[in-house]
């Protein structure tokens, strides 16, 4: 067979979204096992909804997911070959295909509304204009349209994952708009021609457009084009049913600004409808709002589910692993194998193990994902993440820490599930505790005989004495402590824990005292002394 060439075609509205990048991913995995060819191309036409940082964070997320596209000199913009598209336009209307239609908007809601009230489906066909109507609607200042005359014929296609003979019936047919008032093609239009321009033998892309392909066919026929292979991809669904949408984000920060707002006040935030969008369920606020909004209320973005790709890097996963999840969802190998490297997913790859039924968006599944994949990965490679983690959270603490100190860091902090969660078990590296946990006060410091105030009073001179202070000096200090007194280790940890981190948790108790310093660690002592003798 000839070389396959795939392509990803997102419209640049908005964040690279999860589904979008499931999408990518295998058509960059059926070029790449195929040794065949991906291309990007840009689906600009919607000229109100499309913006260029949307087209930037789309290829920043991309290149940081993996997916390299062969076109990287040549990148195709729909907005850039509007010449091209009107040509075939002209063409097409000069054989009598397609044709200029003139009904406002206001008029289209009425034929609609007229097809409902006698139950049948709206199909728009060509309308017989007068000179006096066409002459009126130009005298109006109206700007046509141009639509395609659909041959009244079924359009039947056989889809590499749903089977045979998926389309419709000659009734459906309907002359679609190929060229907007504004003079831009419509996607349909301008997906048909590109695909075929770029020589593009397989389209994998989301089952919502299952019945464009329709459309698509009967272009591709009236332009002598090859059809491409299809294949409509499951729907990715959230475990509870529904799909996964930005709206989940926005749901969780209204919810946090009405209680915001209940307690402090009204929220003013420039350039945004604060409280249209605390009304209004169906109200949504871009990415840029909502941190806008988030700030003020103190929320952190890490807080909200994560819906596009930029959500998953600020979290801190890896690239790899969010790969493996994402193949998974749609796609299967057929054994029990899951776990699974890159070079991997590319020699598995093949289009008859995908599914129909729709995938579900396992996040506990991904959670354990990427727990087992930072365990397994060489220290450098969780080293490099952590350092393109930080390169996407410039507030976190960790920018006070050198290399060393940051290996450090990833080391002592075993069994994290995604990067954010070393800098959450680190804070109490860079804040000294500010109160102490009341029940691990009552169960560790207090009781004991001696008791564990006893205890720290001890190792206050213990680690006072210590000369050289590492983990290993400190550890032999402390446990030396613990034979001199008879108290098992953990009696003396404790209250160590307590006054360095306030509570009863923390990295390995020496290696955090060798990374806290020796003066700080005396310090929080004697703080931790002070403030729970006076109310012994
Ligand atoms: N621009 C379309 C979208 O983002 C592409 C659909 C297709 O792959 O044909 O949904």
């Amino acid at each position: 067979m000839s070389q396959i060439v795939t392509r990803y075609a997102p419209s640049p509205t908005g964040e690279q979204h999860v589904g979008g990048a499931r999408t990518a991913l295998f058509n960059w995995l059926l070029a790449r096992n195929t040794g065949g060819k991906f291309y990007l191309r840009i689906e600009d036409t919607d000229q109100a909804r499309s913006t260029q940082s949307s087209v930037e964070s789309l290829l920043r997320d991309l290149k940081w997911i993996g997916y390299d596209w062969d076109n990287a000199d040549d990148l195709m913009y729909q907005s850039k070959r509007v010449p091209i598209y009107d040509k075939l336009i002209s063409e097409l209307m000069e054989r009598g295909l397609a044709y200029e239609a003139w009904e406002t908007k206001a008029e289209l809601d009425n034929m609609r509304g007229q097809a409902a009230i006698a139950k049948r489906p709206f199909l728009y066909k060509r309308q017989n204009y007068t000179h006096e109507q066409l002459a009126k609607f130009k005298d109006e200042g109206r700007k046509p349209v141009v639509r395609f005359a659909m041959a009244e014929k079924p359009y039947y296609f056989d889809d590499e994952v749903l089977g045979p003979k998926c389309g419709v019936d000659a009734d459906q047919a309907q002359d679609f708009v190929i060229r907007k008032t504004d003079g831009m093609p419509t996607y349909h239009f301008a997906v048909v021609i590109d695909d075929a321009e770029m020589g593009i033998t397989h389209i994998l892309r989301g089952a919502e457009h299952l019945l464009n392909t329709c459309q698509h066919i009967a272009l591709q026929e009236a332009l002598g084009y090859d059809r491409p292979k299809y294949a409509h991809l499951p729907v990715i669904e959230k475990m509870g049913g529904g799909k996964m949408s930005k709206r989940d984000q926005d749901k969780l920060i209204r919810e946090r600004a009405r209680e915001w707002r209940d307690a402090h006040g009204e929220i003013v935030v420039d350039g945004v409808d604060v409280e249209k969008f605390l009304s209004d369920k169906k109200s949504q606020l871009e990415t840029a709002e909502q941190d806008k909004v988030m700030a003020v209320i103190g929320m952190e973005r890490r807080e909200l589910p994560e819906i596009n790709i930029a959500d998953f890097r600020a979290a801190g996963y890896l690239p790899e692993t969010l790969n493996n999840f994402l193949a998974l969802l749609g796609w299967s190998t057929g054994d029990d194998t899951e776990r699974m490297s890159m070079d991997e997913l590319v020699s598995r790859f093949s289009l008859d193990r995908i599914g129909k039924s729709s995938a579900k968006f396992d996040r506990a599944k991904l959670t354990k994902f990427s727990t087992e994949a930072f365990e397994h990965a060489e220290p450098q490679r969780v080293f490099g993440a952590m350092t393109d983690w930080l390169s996407v959270n410039p507030d976190s603490p960790l920018h006070r820490c050198d290399d060393d100190q940051l290996r450090t860091l990833l080391a002592m902090n075993t069994g994290f599930h995604v990067l954010a969660e070393v800098e959450q078990k680190s804070t109490l590296f860079f804040e000294a505790p500010t109160e102490y946990d009341e029940k691990a006060v009552a169960k560790f410091i207090r009781k004991g005989e001696p008791s564990g105030l006893e205890h720290l009073r001890t190792s206050r001179e213990v680690l006072a004495a210590v000369e050289t202070w590492d983990t290993a000096t400190i550890e032999a200090a402390i446990r030396k402590q613990c034979e001199g007194s008879g108290a098992g280790l953990g009696k003396v940890a404790q209250p160590l824990r307590i006054a360095v981190a306030g509570g009863p948790v923390s990295p390995p108790i020496f290696d955090t005292l060798a990374f806290l310093g020796k003066d700080k660690t005396l310090t929080r002592i004697d703080a931790t002394l002070a403030a729970l003798s006076e109310t012994a």
